[in-house]
């Protein structure tokens, strides 16, 4: 079924594992997606990876989004019902979903551990570089925490670099 443009494949799943599928993401995040139609399917492989407690978190509080190659802007009201309850918004880059799948693993479980540490600016006091580097080597960690399992090698190249960090240089 597409609304608004958007997948929303509610296929009958049977739920007869303790592990999520794919499937059984795709539908139960369906409510929980401003995504294009080919973003379903590698987000959902994405979120698979991720512990099943983790999922449950992600599919209880997180909203996704990511604009189409094709849209020119999308306008989501901030009361919309899809809100509802959601702890956090996590964005997504169109390049992603064409990226191989320990990219799309690590880039999503980043997110999301972002989310699950309740990382957040709540004062103009919390935004501080110092603390924003904390963050982002843990929520690196705990991300190749939750992958290891599921990927040979080393995440190195995908974690944040320093420069990454730093603001960026006033444009002249
Ligand atoms: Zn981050």
């Amino acid at each position: 079924m597409i609304k608004n443009g958007r997948i929303c494949s509610k296929a009958l799943i049977q739920y007869n594992t303790d592990m999520y599928t794919p499937s059984q993401i795709n539908y139960e995040i369906t409510d929980n997606c401003f995504i294009p139609e080919y973003a379903a399917s590698p987000l959902t492989t994405a979120l698979s990876y991720l512990p099943e407690k983790i999922i449950d978190f992600v599919i209880e509080s997180c909203v996704f989004i990511s604009l189409g190659k094709e849209d020119r802007g999308e306008h989501i009201a901030t009361d919309d019902f899809r809100f509802n309850g959601k702890k956090g918004l996590i964005i997504l880059p169109d390049w992603l979903w064409s990226k191989d799948k320990k990219m799309m693993a690590f880039v999503v479980a980043h997110e999301v551990a972002h989310a699950y540490k309740k990382h957040g600016f709540r004062s103009f006091e919390d935004m501080d570089g110092a603390l924003n580097i904390k963050r982002e080597k843990a929520t690196d960690k705990q991300a190749i925490l939750w992958l290891s399992p599921h990927f040979k090698g080393s995440f190195e190249k995908y974690k944040y670099k320093k420069w990454q960090l730093s603001p960026p240089k006033k444009q002249r």
